[in-house]
């Protein structure tokens, strides 16, 4: 029986099928489709930004070269910072990152801009070397969960494992399945993705463009592209999406008469917000998008999915090995769900804002004042960047619970170099925990020397998805720290 089964190999269940190997964990994932080419994953449908916080974990597991390689990157890479909100564009100027509360520079860069594509043949190759059985054209119907494994069918095919990860998407099977609770709201628009040809694409704007029935934008990627229609979500998606269909929305939301003459490539979605419950019930877990689905209005899902995966994967191991304090599987829930439930909301404010009407034009126009500030540019930048996450750890030190800078220490190494393997770090500047972290040594990977710049912390304990849980030079409330996360001592 495998210790873990993931059900959807898209790219959060690739990535934490990686973690869970690289732990230690046996892990099988099942896919519905036979192949894992689509024309909606490669350019330019399947275009995808990851954030500053998918980028350093990607980094942090050794595995960002391949990944800017895949996605046609050169050696050195610079992406401006870019981001809209309500498709009113940030200007890069006015953010201001020196305000940024204990930020170290890192070779990471803040952005990247890849293709579901490239990133699952990455994730996919990682998990194989590692280990990871996938199978494909495997449709998973049904799950039983029973006390001590869980039961997953295809068709009159049977799975046994010890634990389940639902990452089958917005419409997961196994999130239904197993009961969880999915709740939030109703659509108000179909959007449509299209890669197409143009008589005359010259009739529409560049970039994201708010209009009287809606929004369109044209991006770089000749041919490409998208619409919010405020239909209230009423397009059937059993519907073939014909170029007449296109065409007439097209032409109604940018008030234009541009002619399409060819489809090569079109999608829909909508923008329902909707989030489980809890992610855990016993033995079944939902990760990324079957847990929580919104617009993609910010392109924030597939990265907040990234954040899940790497939070639950050490727990889930921790857990699968039996080295897991109590209760430590639940902080999953209990951290990752109110970051995806802030980002549901940011979502269906900036729906709200490109609503059509009077109401929300008279709203765009105050953001449009607000966002040149470099407040409020920042302050949305750390937002949408994941630069801000922050977990409620229960301390009053402000950088435990944050993604850890990137600490250096004097003699070169960096933290990144010391996280590939999924394990904590006790960064130990000061020298003063030596004796007191040594029953850890097994579970934590134990490192004492000067840093480049300490951010005027002695000591830093970093947990093996990067986040800092402890801060300080305290002796009995660091030992405090380790028994919350870590067992100690198991050989
Ligand atoms: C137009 C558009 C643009 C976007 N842009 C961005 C962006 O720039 N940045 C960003 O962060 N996010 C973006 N997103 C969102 C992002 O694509 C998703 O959040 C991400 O793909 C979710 O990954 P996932 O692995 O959770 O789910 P999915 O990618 O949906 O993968 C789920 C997998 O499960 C499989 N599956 C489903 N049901 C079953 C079953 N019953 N049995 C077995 N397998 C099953 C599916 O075949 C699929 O391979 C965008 C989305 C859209 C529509």
């Amino acid at each position: 029986m495998d210790d873990v089964l993931i059900v959807g190999g898209g790219p959060v269940g690739l990535f934490l099928a990686g973690e869970l190997a690289r732990a230690g964990c046996t892990v099988q994932v099942l896919e519905r489709e036979p192949d894992s080419d689509a024309a909606w994953k490669s350019l330019p449908l399947g275009v995808r930004t990851l954030t500053a916080g998918s980028v350093e974990a990607f980094h942090r597991r050794g595995m960002l070269a391949e990944i800017l390689t895949a996605s046609g990157y050169g050696e050195n890479v610079f992406l401006p910072r870019s981001l809209h909100f309500a498709g009113i564009l940030v200007d890069p100027d006015a953010i201001d990152v020196g305000r940024l509360p204990f930020r170290l520079p890192s070779p990471a860069p803040e952005r990247i801009v890849t293709s579901l594509e490239a990133l699952e043949s990455v994730l996919g190759e990682r998990a194989a070397k590692l280990g990871v059985t996938i199978r494909r054209g495997v449709a998973v119907s049904g799950v039983e969960p029973h006390d001590d494994h869980v039961v997953v069918r295809a068709g009159a095919d049977e799975h046994v494992a010890r634990w389940v990860v639902g990452c089958d998407g917005g419409r997961s099977t196994v999130r239904g399945a197993a009961g969880f609770g999915f709740e939030g709201t109703d659509p108000t628009f179909t959007g449509y993705a299209m890669h197409v040809t143009m008589d005359d694409p010259e009739k529409l704007r560049p970039g994201f463009n708010l209009t009287p029935e809606g929004m369109y934008l044209r991006t770089y990627h000749e041919g490409h592209v998208g619409i919010n229609d405020f239909d209230g979500g009423a397009f059937d998606r059993s519907q073939a999406l014909t170029l007449e269909h296109l065409q007439e929305v097209l032409r109604r939301v940018s008030g234009t008469d541009v002619t399409l003459t060819g489809v090569r490539a079109a999608s829909t979605f909508t923008d329902r917000a909707r989030q489980a419950t809890t992610y855990r019930r016993g033995r079944v877990l939902l990760a990324g998008d079957a847990a929580h689905i919104y617009s993609p209005l910010g392109g924030q899902m597939l990265n907040l999915g990234i954040g899940d995966a790497v939070n639950l994967g050490w727990k889930l191991a921790a857990t699968v090995h039996g080295q897991a304090p109590a209760g430590l599987l639940d902080t999953y829930t209990e951290e990752r769900h109110p970051i995806a439930a802030r980002m549901l909301d940011w979502s269906r404010a900036q729906v709200a804002i490109m609503r059509p009407g009077p109401l929300s034009q008279a709203v765009q126009g105050v953001i449009r004042e607000l966002i040149r500030t470099p407040d409020v540019a920042t302050y949305i930048y750390d937002r949408l960047s994941g630069l801000a996450l922050h977990y409620d750890l229960g301390s009053d030190q402000p950088l435990v619970g944050r993604n850890a800078p990137a600490f250096r220490l004097a003699d070169g190494t960096a933290l990144a170099d010391l996280l590939p393997d999924g394990k904590g770090v006790i960064l130990d500047f000061a020298g003063s925990l030596r004796d007191v972290a040594a029953p850890w040594h097994d579970r934590v990977r134990y490192v004492n020397g000067p840093a480049e710049n300490d951010l005027g912390f002695d000591a830093v304990l970093v947990r093996p998805d990067g986040i800092v849980a402890w801060a300080g030079g305290d002796v009995p409330s660091f030992t405090e720290a380790m028994n919350r996360w870590f067992t100690a001592g198991v050989r």
